[in-house]
């Protein structure tokens, strides 16, 4: 039943053809995309990556041919040889590229035949996410699919190109090594040989990128799969791929500057102009204004009003005036109904030390002369939603209060923090009324870039009870702050920054510890003993020891960049096989349990 290519040869891809094309022989190899039988005439549709071209079969000029069409089916691959024909001007079809011209076959070649798919690439409604994941190859047939691969390449291929042009080299690291710390479980990868020893699969190539600058190549970069295990949402994956990059000698200026580079290549790829250097906030602002380390900055920036009130008034509202009353401001809102007041407070995902004052008109109402201190200070115009929020209860008493830094105290970081969230829940919600999330097709307003720089060295972990660092334990902490490392932690700012788009946090980096007396410092600050430090990372304090250069770096997720100029909703739609929330791969249905032998070999027993 199957055919060979023989001697044949594809003179077009399927999307190419042409009017100037008519009167020319052409061979299209595909699949059958759809077939139309009007009797004497059949039509079908053949599709490659490129796209789709109509071919006809007469079956009075070619009996045999027709009748071969008639064998056709969906998916079938076949090879179709005959003469490109311009379309009759009633039947030119405007939505595809090549809907001028037919192709009029005098032969078929049935390539490969193909059983009928749980789904079809051209279907307009899609089947459910597991059928697609399950079937993926045939979901990758699907236009958007091919679209958002060919787009990832693209972004790769400009990213690569920029970089390779700046002086970049592409080193690869390896995959099979020891736990790297960023904040996530390690993958492991028993060794055979060594019973009882493990890889761990790298969070990051972390440690290994600032070797290779000990190792003199001072400008590195890769476009690198990073494994971590870690609780899954829409836009993680347990493997996915930065963008790592780490030079010798710079100031965070010049990281910056290269960043905004590649990614001005990136998104140039798919026509989108963006404008350098991106804006610069710190940490503190960033949770001052927008409640969020990775602002959005598509909608207007919240404002502490807490000096709208006057002492009294906010006794009666029976809030402390020690903490921020943060207006969220969104335009064009409008008014809301009662209902939809009512489903503001619910909103508030705070752990109850917030209060929302949802109804603003009335608080206007009774604080006449507060009101109009709020509507100056935010520049409030008449459609706008105005929501308050402010502190529940009284300041605590934390462990990072003590300090004159940062600005914003841990007690006021939750309040903003709440605030932040509220205002991206009501935005989201309300997208279509304010419309400052749909794209306009001017980048300057449609990717709002940001370097949100200054964070907090460290964290403190309620948890394990602890200061923790905050990016990774070998950031560089402001040479100014080195002196309050232990006497005020919280104090302590790190050369640390991220670059965010439209709120989401595209990548992050830091100017790395070059030198190892304040490395060992560090990992004292963290509560980390000198035994437990060496056993984790000595390899890399030997190597710190033998004349390391300043460095820094940052490292970009690649799916997310791809996800955002792809318009997409979710990573597993530019990634070409990825993993299901529950980290599973249903394509090829792993993980899996391995046989006894295996086990065996390896000396792992499975606990029941
Ligand atoms: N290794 C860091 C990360 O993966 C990035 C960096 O500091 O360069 O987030």
């Amino acid at each position: 039943m199957l055919d060979f290519l023989g001697d044949l040869r594809r003179t077009h891809t399927c999307g190419a053809l042409r009017a100037s094309d008519a009167g020319n022989p052409a061979v299209l190899m595909g699949w059958v995309n759809r077939r139309r039988d009007l009797g004497n005439l059949l039509f079908i549709d053949i599709r490659d990556r490129t796209g789709v071209t109509q071919i006809v079969c007469d079956k009075e000029s070619n009996t045999a041919l027709h009748e071969k069409a008639g064998q056709l089916r969906n998916e079938y691959v076949i090879a179709a040889i005959g003469r490109v024909k311009k379309r009759d001007p009633n039947t030119v079809n405007k939505n595809i590229a090549t809907g001028e011209v037919e192709l009029v076959a005098t032969e078929l070649r049935i390539l490969n035949e193909s059983k009928q798919p749980p789904f079809l690439p051209g279907d307009t409604v899609l089947p459910n996410e597991e059928m697609r994941l399950k079937y993926r190859y045939i979901d990758l047939r699907r236009e958007a699919m091919q679209r958002n691969i060919e787009l990832r390449h693209k972004i790769s291929m400009a990213i690569r190109d920029y970089l390779s042009a700046q002086g970049f080299f592409e080193i690869e690291t390896p995959f099979m090594t020891r736990s790297t710390p960023e904040g996530a479980r390690d993958y492991l990868v028993p060794s055979r040989v060594q019973p009882g020893c493990f890889y761990a699969l790298p969070q990051s190539p972390q440690l290994f990128k600032q070797i290779l600058m000990i190792s003199g190549f001072d400008k590195y970069f890769q476009i690198v799969r990073c494994f971590r295990d870690e609780d899954l949402r829409a836009d993680r994956q347990p493997e996915f791929t930065q963008i790592d990059l780490e030079m010798s000698y710079p100031q965070p200026e010049r990281v910056w500057e290269v960043v905004e580079g590649f990614l001005t290549a990136a998104f140039k790829a798919e026509g989108h102009d963006i404008k350098t250097p991106f804006l610069r906030m710190t940490y503190d602002e960033a949770i001052r204004l927008y409640g969020s380390d990775k602002p959005d900055m598509r909608l207007p920036p919240m404002a502490d009003v807490r000096e709208a009130f006057t002492g009294e008034n906010l006794e009666t509202l029976a809030i402390s005036p020690r903490l921020p009353i943060v207006a969220i401001r969104i335009p064009k809102i409008g008014e809301l109904s009662r209902n939809e007041r009512d489903e503001i407070k619910p909103m508030l995902t705070a752990k109850g030390n917030a209060k929302v004052f949802e109804d603003f008109k009335r608080l206007e109402k009774n604080f006449p002369e507060a009101g109009d201190n709020i509507r100056k200070k935010i520049a409030a115009e008449p459609d706008d939603l105005i929501v308050l929020v402010a502190g529940d209860g009284k300041p605590a008493g934390h462990k990072s209060e003590g300090g004159v830094k940062p600005e914003v105290k841990q007690h006021d970081h939750a309040v903003y923090t709440a605030a932040g969230l509220l205002r991206l829940a009501l935005a989201q919600k309300y997208a279509e009324r304010h419309g400052a999330f749909t794209r306009t097709g001017d980048a300057a307003h449609d990717f709002r870039f940001l370097w949100v720089t200054d964070f907090p060295m460290f964290e403190w972990d309620e948890e394990g009870q602890r200061w923790a660092a905050a990016h990774h334990p070998f950031t560089s902490p402001h040479e100014q702050d080195m002196e309050r490392l232990e006497s005020d932690p919280a104090a302590v700012r790190a050369l640390a920054y991220d670059t965010v788009l439209n709120g989401t946090e595209l990548g992050s980096g830091s100017i790395r510890i070059h030198r190892q007396d304040i490395q060992r410092k560090i990992f004292h600050a963290l509560g980390m003993s000198e035994e437990e430090a060496r056993n984790r990372f000595g390899f890399f304090l030997d190597a710190l020891e033998y004349g390391t250069p300043p460095h820094g770096g940052i490292a970009l997720g690649l799916d997310r960049i791809v996800m955002i100029l792809a318009g997409a909703d979710s990573l597993r739609e530019v990634i070409p096989f990825p993993k299901t929330a529950r980290a599973v791969d249903l394509m090829v249905d792993a993980p899996t349990p391995v046989s006894e032998a295996q086990l065996k070999e390896l000396g792992i027993v499975i606990r029941k």
